[in-house]
């Protein structure tokens, strides 16, 4: 089959990634972003630059939009000829809150506009790779319809109609990455007042951050509402995070994160989980902070 006509909206790193796997495939592709000249390489590679959002929007059945937000998509599209939007399938890829998505779904519907939410699962260096994952929520039926389209971006996974599904889900994986990568920036900053460089941090980095054997013990305990601490107990946890908070004040480091943590783990305590797992803290986490 002729690869379908379509347009991308937001040309960050994400969307150049994206309108640049889509002309590999052979698909006509058509561009627009607020500054225009993020487009130029992609128009050197026969993309059409649309002078108008009318213009991008009319040209292609679907629309993939790849901006910072919802926000970014009403500034696009708020005040749009309404029959440029109509009939017309918006893939928003921005990532936002799960509350935003459903509202944006509903703002699509009213204009006669079909949406998927998208959450993309790997760096604009995995656009283009099928070992890489996008997660869909939306309806199934446009869903299918475009599917082989959105495949030249990733694997494409579907996660249900509700539209605010895959920000949850993707919100869900940015709260682990944001949170765990900012513990290997802390482990980089500590290195560096201690003369140690990134790289030599690497190999132990790539084994501390290797978490499966944990999660996969402590997630059926966890389901299960067993907290047991057999093999290990709050109030160790707590004095493991003194040492580490200590040892980056010593050395003169930036401790707000570890800070934090310690002041989590001794809510903890304080809620009379100290012989309990670690994992008890999940109970803590479920209410908002006092
Ligand atoms: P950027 O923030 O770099 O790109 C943002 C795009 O949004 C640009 O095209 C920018 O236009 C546009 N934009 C922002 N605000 C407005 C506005 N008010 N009006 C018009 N246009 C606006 O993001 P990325 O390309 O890195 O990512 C795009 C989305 O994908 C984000 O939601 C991000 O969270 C998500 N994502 C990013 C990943 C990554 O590794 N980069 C990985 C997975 C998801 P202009 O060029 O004019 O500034």
């Amino acid at each position: 089959p002729v690869p379908a006509p379509v347009t991308v909206i937001g040309l960050g790193p994400m969307g150049q990634a994206m309108a640049a796997a889509f002309l590999d495939h052979g698909h006509r592709v058509t561009l627009w972003n607020r500054t225009a000249s993020r487009a130029d390489a992609l128009v050197a590679r026969g993309a059409h630059l649309a002078g108008t959002v009318e213009e991008a929007l009319t040209a292609s059945g679907l629309a993939v939009l790849s901006l910072t937000d919802y926000d970014a998509m009403y500034a696009v599209l708020d005040g749009t000829d309404p029959a440029a939007l109509a009939g017309r399938v918006l893939v928003n890829l921005s990532s936002d809150t799960p509350a935003k998505a459903r509202e944006g779904a509903a703002w699509a519907a009213e204009r006669g506009a079909a949406h998927l939410t998208g959450g993309v699962l790997t760096p604009p260096s995995g656009i283009g790779s099928p070992e890489a994952t996008t997660l869909y929520s939306g309806p199934r039926e446009v869903f299918d319809a475009h599917r082989a389209t959105l495949e030249v971006l990733t694997a494409a996974d579907h996660r249900g109609d509700d539209p605010g599904t895959a920000a949850l889900l993707y919100q869900l994986n940015m709260t682990m990455f944001w949170t765990a990568l900012a513990s290997y920036w802390q482990a980089v900053a500590l290195a560096d007042a201690h003369g140690l460089k990134a790289a030599d941090l690497l190999p132990l980095a790539v084994d501390a951050l290797n978490l499966q054997q944990f999660l996969e013990f402590y997630s059926p305990r966890i389901d299960a509402g067993d907290h047991t601490g057999d093999v290990d107990r709050l109030a160790m946890g707590a004095a493991s995070v003194e040492h580490v908070l200590h040892t980056i004040r010593d050395a003169g480091v930036d401790a707000t994160l570890p800070a934090a943590l310690l002041e989590l783990f001794r809510r903890g305590l304080a809620a009379g989980h100290g012989a309990d797992s670690a994992s008890s803290l999940v109970e803590v986490l479920k209410k908002p902070a006092p």
